[in-house]
């Protein structure tokens, strides 16, 4: 097949950058646009203010291409199939929806994600929800493209877990959910090194609201051309951040509303959870979502956190809880299965559901 031409807005911040990592030598994606705030002559340069800080060097054609302004849409009609959106939330809001008149826009910002027109996928649960392009470009008036959101990074690790109980029938009905968030997770520079190092930060702005609406509306189900929240979940989150580089840990305790599988029902359940990515062989896509670990003192940021290319899901310490049904830790990369990588898995099951073509 042809490479699709992807584009990035947002390429020099964190998120930015991993896509540039992440889909060198991609099968299906090959980057021809790149935006930030302000045009520059090349990505070397413009990536130079805040530092190139993945572990491998530039390759020479991305590193020689223009760095457009991400307001000049019409630069990107002309050399994308469609962008991944690594903006910050305010300039979001103001550009997505100008892109997405043009061009089909994966995006991990936040600015979309309560909209109830507006998917926010991840492939193995709620690829169903992609059903709502339709309504949104007609409603929203978009000519040729439209948005797909991933939701919030600390998300990830325990989302899949969860939901793998509620499809195998288990109904949860209350989750307590304590993050211990990466620093990476805050962008580039992002927290200061004397705030973080020795430390942990007890307040990260918004976090606690995303990680205890956003699974409402991933649960949630298409009904008369919107997205409905799912309403039999309740959870209660703090959120934190800590001096880790990459990979985002979330201490989960959980309860279910009726009948409660056993430890060994849990575990099986996780082991053989898949989903359409799987199903489909998508590139990106992990061949186990969810890797459970028997170890006591696993899983670990340093250890867990590159498991099947950073797109797993790392569980263990999975326990009776003394006051809810069970309790378990959980892991997964923030910057890649949390941010590009996410994004990555979202546009390739897009391509293959066929609302990402060549133009
Ligand atoms: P970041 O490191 O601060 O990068 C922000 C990017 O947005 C930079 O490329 C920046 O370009 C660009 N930008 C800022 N203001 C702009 C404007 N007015 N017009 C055009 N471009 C502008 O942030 P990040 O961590 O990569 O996060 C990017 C997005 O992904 C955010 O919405 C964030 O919430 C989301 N996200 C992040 C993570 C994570 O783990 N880091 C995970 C999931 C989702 P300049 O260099 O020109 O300023």
């Amino acid at each position: 097949m042809k490479k699709l031409r992807a584009g990035i807005l947002g390429a020099t911040g964190a998120v930015g950058q991993n896509y540039i990592h992440l889909l060198k030598d991609h099968p299906w994606f090959k980057i021809t646009f790149l935006a930030a705030s302000k045009e520059t002559k090349t990505y070397k340069e413009a990536v130079s203010e805040r530092g190139w800080f993945m572990p491998k060097d530039i390759s020479n054609d991305v590193a020689s291409l223009t760095v457009h302004d991400a307001k000049n849409i019409h630069a990107a009609e002309d050399l994308c199939d469609f962008v991944f959106s690594a903006l910050d939330a305010e300039p979001a809001k103001e550009l997505e929806p100008l892109y997405a008149n043009e061009l089909p826009v994966v995006s991990n910002a936040s600015a979309y994600r309560k909209d109830p027109l507006v998917p926010m996928i991840m492939p193995e649960l709620n690829n169903d929800h992609l059903d709502i392009i339709p309504a949104q470009k007609k409603v929203k008036g978009f000519k040729n493209g439209f948005i797909v959101v991933k939701p919030n990074c600390s998300l990830q690790s325990y989302m899949a877990p969860v939901y793998a109980l509620i499809k195998a029938g288990y109904d949860v009905d209350k989750l307590i959910i304590t993050t211990l968030q990466a620093s990476s997770g805050a962008g580039r520079p992002g927290v200061s090194s004397l705030d973080l190092i020795d430390n942990i930060v007890p307040f990260i702005k918004g976090e606690e609201e995303k990680s205890e609406n956003e699974p409402c509306k991933i649960l949630g189900k298409i009904e008369n051309n919107e997205i409905k929240n799912h309403a039999g979940l309740r959870i209660s989150a703090t959120c934190t951040r800590v001096p880790v580089r990459d990979g985002h840990t979330a201490c989960v305790n959980l309860s279910f509303s009726g009948e409660e599988p056993s430890f060994f029902e849990i575990l099986n359940i996780w082991k053989n959870f898949k989903g359409v990515p799987q199903e489909y062989d998508l590139p990106f896509a992990p061949k186990q979502p969810i890797i459970y670990r028997n170890e006591d003192n696993r899983p670990q940021p340093v250890i867990d956190r590159e498991a099947d290319k950073g797109m797993a899901v790392t569980v263990g310490r999975l326990r009776k809880c003394n006051i809810f049904d069970y309790k378990f830790v959980c892991l997964s990369h923030n910057t890649i299965r949390g941010a590009a990588g996410g994004g990555i898995l979202n546009a390739e099951l897009l391509v293959h559901e066929g609302y990402i073509k060549r133009r």
